[in-house]
């Protein structure tokens, strides 16, 4: 009654072939002079992860951020982006850095022409937007519901749509990942909710690959399907189901603070 059915076993291989990752770091250190801030740092991004990276201040989620952009050598190890090495991120990775636009409300820049850098960052010599440029910038600007302000100064907008600008051009090029840094730290908690949804859609609807730093594991655990927390080397990486299930963890923030974490998650 038991027996197998001799077809059931390659086709459950078959389904169960990941696709090649699109970030691999294998035993990436980092030193400032003779300090390593960052040891034998090893995971892999696949697509469609929404991983969050966590750490206490000091724990070396910036350097690491760094490192996966190419802005820092590498004492050991290596990354590679996809199937190639790391020599150039350009276009493979949208960064969305930490603070909304430094808001002068002069700022001449237009909202259309902040996305339309994103376009133009990959470009090499002669800089200027092609047809296919201006197609993708008008259908981002749509996507993000940044249409009405499209000729609106930058400096003129709130935060919140302000941070949506630079999430538009961040985007905008078709990026492989995209990498947040405490995207929403300058926001009041409902403009927060409200961008955590839009990157909860990119995720679930585009598969748009997301890593997202902070040091705030509340919106971490609320928000991301995986976690890698960090302290200088990798505590935890695995998803939140492992996290909360986890006997190390509980020792590490004791179990009040996990359940105050898992809560999503346990109760899903
Ligand atoms: P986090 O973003 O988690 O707060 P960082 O990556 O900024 O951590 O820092 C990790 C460690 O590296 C800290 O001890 C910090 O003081 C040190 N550090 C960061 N940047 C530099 C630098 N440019 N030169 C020397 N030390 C640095």
């Amino acid at each position: 009654m038991n027996e197998a059915t001799p077809t059931e076993q390659p086709m459950a291989e078959e389904e169960a072939l990941p696709s090649p990752p699109l970030l691999t770091l294998n035993g990436v250190s980092v030193q400032y002079g003779r300090t390593e801030v960052l040891t034998d740092i090893g995971f892999k991004v696949h697509a469609g992860d929404y991983i969050g990276i966590a750490g206490p201040n000091g724990s070396g989620k910036t350097t690491l951020m760094k490192a996966i952009l190419g802005l820092l050598p590498l004492s050991s190890g290596n990354i590679q982006h996809g199937n190639s090495d790391s020599g150039s991120v350009h276009g493979r990775i949208g960064y969305l850095p930490q603070k909304a636009f430094s808001a002068d409300r002069l700022f001449p820049a237009e909202v259309r022409e902040i996305v339309a850098m994103g376009r133009l960052a990959g470009k090499r010599g002669f800089r200027f937007l092609n047809s296919l440029d201006r197609e993708a910038v008008e259908a981002m600007l749509q996507k993000l519901n940044l249409s009405d302000l499209r000729n609106r100064r930058i400096g003129s907008l709130s935060g919140g749509q302000q941070q949506r600008v630079l999430l538009a051009r961040a985007l905008v090029g078709n990026p492989s990942i995209l990498l947040l840094d405490e995207p929403t730290s300058a926001l009041d908690p409902k403009v927060r909710e409200e961008f955590y949804d839009i990157l909860g859609r990119l995720n679930q609807e585009d598969r748009t690959t997301i890593l997202l730093v902070s040091h705030d594991m509340g919106s971490i655990g609320k928000y991301t399907q995986k976690l890698l927390y960090l302290d200088r080397q990798i505590l935890f990486f695995g998803s939140w189901e492992e996290f909360c299930r986890s006997s190390d963890m509980s020792a590490l923030f004791g179990t009040l603070s996990q359940h105050n974490f898992c809560w999503r998650h346990t109760h899903a």
